[in-house]
């Protein structure tokens, strides 16, 4: 972005090593929803979220694991946008789950997003998981559309009792304007969508309780004053400077890690991992885009979720692009009669960010 001339004016609050829904588990305090200051702002890329919508900045830039950039967007009305796993390299970003995480854009319009992927995919020799695929000129192509797409809409997302009726009743709506402009919305069925949050947070956990190892105390970061040897230099060093929300999935994960259940809980989610992925793969065979909501709600109240599984459930429709790899941009189509906005999801086969952008853009544009 440097290089591009990008001027960078300041950094921006998100949950501590983005792990929550609503910007609420920051040492620098909550990030507010700009639309309502009493509701939270979405999380983990909150702060990024609230910038863009309150118009402190252009754009900025978000980190998605398991929807960390889409959830806030749809929360806070701007366009957030999850890349491919390997699209753009994840060099200085700080691990949550290594094999989910990766940066995207959070704008206030399609071309904005357009312009700074094209800036930031590509391959990079300091991440071995980015990809050497080309780069298109994502801006340029925005018009290219197939004539008539093929949408496919999971019934068993639409089914879960988790969704508010109001957006509900707005995708049914959304759903049936694309059919009449001649596209191809056909109900599929999505096996899985129970074991998408066990899977997320088993795994995440898992990869969050092995990066998060490094903060001993001795290395970097905080380190505790009152040690007085290497064992509790370690000890009060985490156990001071993390977190709860930090503290509860080190333990969680190094739980499902340990030796008497890691086959139980780790292997067996790499298992679902991998029906999950197989399965997305085969409905875009047959499909251009899978069409979601990005939430399912909007904005709750700040201190309103306390309950972290039911925190947890915030993510139920954005996890599926991280398990999966896929890209998935939210695009915010949706205004509630509670005045608070919300997105619409969108996500395409791996390293298809060219027609997800061009889908989205004629969204924005044809869809009300
Ligand atoms: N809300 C999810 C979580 O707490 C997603 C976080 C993220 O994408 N960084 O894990």
């Amino acid at each position: 972005m440097l290089n591009e001339d990008a001027i960078i004016i300041g950094r921006l609050n998100c949950d501590e090593f983005a792990m929550g829904s609503s910007n609420e588990n920051s040492i620098y305090g909550p990030v507010l929803n700009p639309h309502d200051l009493t509701k939270v702002p979405g999380g983990s890329s909150g702060g990024s979220a609230a910038a863009v919508a309150e118009g402190l900045c252009l754009a900025s830039l978000g980190s998605d694991t398991g929807g960390s950039i889409r959830q806030p967007a749809s929360f806070c009305g701007v366009v957030g946008l999850k890349p491919s796993y390997g699209r753009v390299s994840r060099h200085g970003l700080i691990a949550y789950g290594s094999s989910f995480d990766q940066i995207g854009p959070l704008t206030n319009n399609i071309e904005d997003a357009a312009i700074i992927m094209e800036v930031i995919a590509g391959q990079d020799d300091y991440d071995s998981t980015s990809s050497n695929e080309p780069v298109p000129e994502y801006s340029n192509s925005l018009k290219s559309l197939p004539k008539s797409l093929h949408i496919a809409v999971p019934s068993e997302y639409l089914n879960s009792n988790a969704i508010d009726n109001e957006i509900k009743d707005d995708f049914i709506n959304k759903i049936a304007q694309l059919k009449e402009l001649g596209h191809k919305v056909k109900e599929v069925s999505f096996p899985y969508v129970d074991s998408l949050i066990p899977t997320y947070y088993v795994l995440t956990t898992a990869e969050a309780s092995s990066n998060l190892a490094r903060y001993d105390g001795a290395h970097y970061g905080y380190r505790s004053k009152n040690s007085k040897d290497i064992e509790t230099t370690y000890f009060k060093t985490r156990s001071e400077g993390f977190g709860l929300e930090v503290k509860r999935r080190i333990m969680l994960g190094t739980f499902v890690l340990s030796a008497g259940y890691y086959d139980a809980y780790y292997t067996k989610a790499l298992r679902v991992r991998r029906l999950i992925k197989d399965k997305t793969d085969e409905l875009f065979k047959a499909h251009d885009l899978i069409l979601l909501p990005t939430a399912p709600t909007t904005a709750f109240g700040l201190d309103e979720i306390k309950d972290p599984i039911k925190m947890y459930l915030q993510d139920i429709f954005t996890v599926h692009a991280n398990i999966a790899g896929n890209p998935a941009i939210s695009i915010p189509l949706g205004n509630h009669t509670n005045n608070m906005p919300f997105g619409i999801q969108l996500m395409t086969n791996k390293f298809e960010e060219e027609k997800l952008l061009a889908c989205a853009s004629y969204m924005m544009n044809e869809l009300n």
